[in-house]
């Protein structure tokens, strides 16, 4: 058996490392170049890889290929792939063989990183052998291959869940449905939508469900359908004055780091889940003190001035936009822009009218953003730089006020990716406050 990896990444690189171990012969293939992190540990492990091309004469040879979520469906060779009949399958589905444990997989546009992090702190909390990885940080081949777990949550994107033969999650989460990636698929709603929900493809009738019943396109999905799953629709979230009621438990989020109707609806999806697997009441609430989310995401930074300064580089799209806007409860500066993956601001225009003073712009081209509100927020400025954005923000912002990172776009016309643009308006903001 020959398996041929397409993409030398995080996944790809598990991949092989797992599939050798499992005795299969492997060549891993990368039209681009290969990082040197990754390079070193082919090499280590004597795995034969190509980068800058596809050799097609040795990747036709594969009984099976595992082809990386960042490679479309529709590129030539995988056409050719699929014509000549060798299966073409996604890392989580060859790693999923190879172990018996429980699987937790969380998807959705939004919230993912976050309710899978929970999960896992949860779980870890209460002392269960368990691995967190998959879309965020570790790949689940590469967690099989460093030690067996009990339990192993897994961020799942719909890319992943595309190359699914039989992956089935003993405790699946659908967080939400909004558009995203619309690109990958066609620019139709429905195929996004059905990609999420292969998530339930092959769960049966002992595996669980936990979806959110409020989600117009989860509800417009299921409605014609019958679940051969157990399901818990969570159709309503009960917080109240820093209190959660998840089923008859009730829980105190006053030490709790996640703020937002949102963060408490990720919240109410995971404890469902931990519920599940029997995770005792004192554990969960033990688990909600201690919970520190990954950076970007509704991020503290300072305060300078009595002005409040937050991070949340990870809103890429207008609803985690709406989000964050929802949780401000003070009068906000919006910094925004970026690059637009065809957002439609209409779907927040009344929240920001009522929650922002000033929107500043951080975007190459920020015609979208300035079309959307001109007239209407009497305040946009544009700039190009974290230094720039925040220096201007201090102008209009006033003690009591807060000045929000939340682009509802993509980053790479300024910046690498969210992570810098995010640790870029982080340094200034320190510098900022350091200096005064
Ligand atoms: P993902 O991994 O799906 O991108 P993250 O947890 O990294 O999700 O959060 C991405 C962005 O979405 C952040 O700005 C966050 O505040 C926002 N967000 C988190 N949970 C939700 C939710 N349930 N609905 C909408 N937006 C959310």
């Amino acid at each position: 058996m020959k398996i041929v990896i397409l993409g030398a990444g995080e996944s790809g690189v598990g991949a092989a490392l797992l599939a050798q171990e499992k005795g299969f012969e492997v060549f891993v293939s990368d039209r681009g170049i290969i990082k040197a992190e990754f390079k070193s540990e082919l090499e280590e492990a004597k795995i034969p890889y190509e980068e800058l091309q596809h050799t097609e004469s040795k990747i036709f040879e594969a009984s099976e290929i595992i082809k990386s979520p960042g490679i479309p469906d529709k590129v030539v060779l995988i056409k050719e792939l699929k014509q000549r009949g060798i299966p073409v399958i996604s890392e989580i589905e060859f790693a999923a063989r190879f172990t018996n444990a429980t699987i937790i997989g969380i998807t959705g546009s939004n919230g993912k990183t976050t309710t899978t992090k929970l999960i896992f702190h949860l779980l870890k909390t209460a002392g269960l052998n368990v691995a967190v990885g998959g879309n965020i940080g570790t790949s689940f081949a590469r967690l099989l291959v460093e030690g067996n777990h009990d339990y192993y949550v897994l961020e799942l994107s719909s890319f992943q869940l595309d190359g699914i033969q039989s992956f089935r999650p003993d405790i699946s989460v659908l967080l939400n449905i909004t558009p995203d990636h619309l690109d990958r698929y066609d620019y139709k709603m429905e195929n996004y939508v059905y990609s999420k929900f292969r998530i339930i493809e092959n769960q049966k009738d002992k595996d669980l469900f936990i979806y959110s019943g409020f989600d117009e396109n989860i509800k417009t999905y299921l409605q014609d359908k019958q679940l051969k799953v157990k399901e818990i629709p969570v159709n309503e979230v009960f917080y109240k004055k820093n209190k959660l009621t998840v089923a008859v438990s009730e829980f105190d989020t006053t030490k709790c780091s996640l703020k937002g109707q949102h963060n408490m609806f990720n919240a109410t999806c995971a404890i469902h889940a931990v519920q599940a697997i029997g995770v005792d009441e004192k554990f969960i609430q033990q688990g909600l003190d201690t919970f520190i989310n990954a950076p970007h995401r509704l991020e503290y930074v300072a305060t300078i001035d009595g002005v409040e300064f937050i991070n949340d580089s990870k809103a890429t799209n207008v609803d985690a936009v709406f989000y964050a806007l929802s949780a401000m409860e003070k009068p906000v500066i919006w910094v925004v822009g970026g690059v637009d993956k065809g957002n439609d601001y209409k779907a927040i225009e009344s929240l920001v009218l009522e929650k922002v003073k000033a929107i500043v712009c951080l975007g190459v081209d920020n015609t979208p953003i300035i079309e959307a509100f001109k007239g209407k927020i009497e305040i946009i400025e544009e700039t190009q730089s974290c230094k720039d954005a925040i220096k201007i923000s201090q102008q209009y912002a006033h003690v009591g006020d807060v000045v929000l990172l939340s682009p509802a776009c993509a980053s790479f016309d300024l910046f690498k990716n969210y992570i810098d643009r995010g640790d870029q308006f982080k340094t200034a903001v320190l510098e900022k406050k350091t200096k005064d």
